[in-house]
């Protein structure tokens, strides 16, 4: 069956992802010692994380669209120190900025020009990362996330929902991520293929073994050519 749609996870598949989130809590606690001082001295940088997490984990609605979730936290943040909603925007801004303020893989633009005219794209996340914040929306046919979709990785209804946008079939689009279980075993249960961007070179350890296991996106190219031999 020939490749027309290749989908990408974009955090640790584009882009390292972890210095990015820390550097955007410290920036979002350096604001906040700045601009709610009685807020700040009241946690460190590490238990103002724990009370976020506690209250995502606490928040039944919108549970897959973390900009929601943030906000919502915000929220509870500024109520319980007498702000009501005041710092719920502004904060979420200061976040958000840094959140897609992303050093992307060397081998990503070149990749992306180089599948373009061949292939439709695509990404699907479960964050909340902005392509076009970003400023490569515009490689892509379709840009999910899990807040659209209602659902996330490694739930079939994300990809289906990616899939529908595009009207192409999952035998014949091709998904490719960091994650074995959100990435590569949930587009092959859900029937598409899947390539696992592998940077350490782990052994596979799961079910359903990905299609191509490659080291970075710029090796995209030859593994897709590989499976449409
Ligand atoms: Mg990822």
């Amino acid at each position: 069956m020939p490749i027309k749609l290749v989908t990408f996870d974009l955090d640790d598949t584009f882009w390292d992802c972890e210095p990015v989130i820390l550097k955007a809590e410290s920036i979002f606690f350096a604001w906040l010692e700045c601009e709610y001082p009685d807020i700040a001295s009241s946690f460190t940088p590490q238990t103002i994380v724990e009370h976020r997490r506690a209250v995502f984990a606490k928040c039944d609605e919108n549970k897959h669209d973390f900009s929601f979730l943030r906000k919502r936290w915000l929220g509870v943040l500024g109520q319980e120190f007498g702000y009501g909603e005041a710092l719920v925007e502004s904060g979420f801004e200061i976040f958000w900025r840094a959140r897609n303020d992303v050093t992307l893989y060397p081998t990503v633009l070149k990749m992306l020009e180089k599948l373009r005219g061949s292939y439709q794209l695509a990404t699907i996340t479960n964050g909340n990362a902005d392509v076009y914040r970003i400023g490569i929306g515009h490689w892509f046919d379709a840009v999910v996330t899990a807040a659209d979709a209602n659902c996330a990785k490694p739930s079939g209804g994300i990809f289906d929902y990616a899939l529908r946008q595009l009207g192409v079939r999952a035998e014949e689009a091709v998904h490719v991520g960091d994650d074995p279980i959100n990435d590569v075993m949930g587009a092959k249960n859900h029937g598409m293929r899947s390539i696992w961007v592998n940077p350490k070179r782990l052994p596979w350890r799961y079910d359903g073994a990905p299609d191509a296991d490659i080291p970075n996106v710029g090796e995209l190219v030859s593994a897709l050519n590989s499976l449409s031999e």
